[in-house]
């Protein structure tokens, strides 16, 4: 099977629009998402039906959660907290509805799939090899996918090694059919590792192979928008450094 796994869309309609359109290039016999698909961004009516539309398995992420009301917004950042509440303000009963039938983890499929982490599917930030490592002991699948840190990566650990891994940049592709791996596919609205193209990942469990893929979107538009709703200016500009 094919798919095309989706993470941190963060309510940024347009670099949604663009990681879908380059998804559907590939042929995916389907598309997942790890949630986080609100906060931040200014469009999270249109992202939510984007993915009801085209998104097969979705996760509820952490910013997900806030929105619904099920995680204390002091727990965020100011800017996040903000965006939060805006979104609540903003967000359609029916859209809203969409995101209380999520989970944050899903462990019915032949990989793992977390928001954040198989340790904490909420919250844990997995960025290191000893978080990775952690992580890969508490594991049942021998690969899993996570998002939440919007950095796209992949760890791995041979029998007996310890585990190795990095950042991956668009256009790597990694074998994964031995050992036991941890990857984050990046963020698709709000990159945080230095590349501002959207990201996704293009996972293929016939021949255990990992794509990274980025791809280039409308920048400005997106932060018009954020500035236009009268969001943070500081995660409008976030967007052109992918930071
Ligand atoms: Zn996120």
């Amino acid at each position: 099977m094919r798919i095309a796994v989706l993470s941190d869309i963060h309510g940024n309609k347009q670099a949604l629009e663009a990681v879908l359109a380059d998804a559907a290039t590939t042929g995916p016999d389907a598309v997942w998402c790890l949630g986080d698909l609100v906060g931040y961004g200014a469009d999270p009516d249109a992202c939510v039906e984007l993915v009801r539309a085209h998104v097969g398995l979705c996760l509820v992420g952490n910013h997900d959660l806030a929105v619904r009301g099920d995680l204390p917004l002091a727990e965020f950042s100011r800017g996040a907290a903000l965006a939060a509440e805006w979104t609540r303000r903003r967000i359609s009963e029916e859209h809203l509805a969409y995101l209380a039938g999520l989970e944050p983890l899903d462990i019915g499929e032949a990989v793992g799939l977390f928001h954040a982490s198989p340790r904490d599917p909420v919250w844990e930030y997995v960025l290191s090899s000893l978080q990775a490592d952690l992580c890969l002991s508490t594991q049942r699948h021998r690969v899993c996918l996570v998002g939440h840190s919007h950095v796209a990566l992949a760890f791995s650990r041979a029998d007996g090694e310890p585990t190795t891994g990095q950042t991956r940049h668009g256009g790597t592709e990694l074998e994964i059919s031995r050992g036991e791996w941890l990857i984050n596919p990046g963020s698709v609205g709000q990159p945080r590792d230095g590349d501002p193209r959207a990201a996704w990942l293009l996972l293929d469990t016939d021949r255990w192979t990992a794509s990274w893929r980025r791809v280039d979107y409308d920048i400005g538009a997106a932060a018009a928008a954020i500035r236009a709703a009268k969001l943070p200016d500081s995660l409008a500009e976030r967007l052109r450094h992918g930071q």
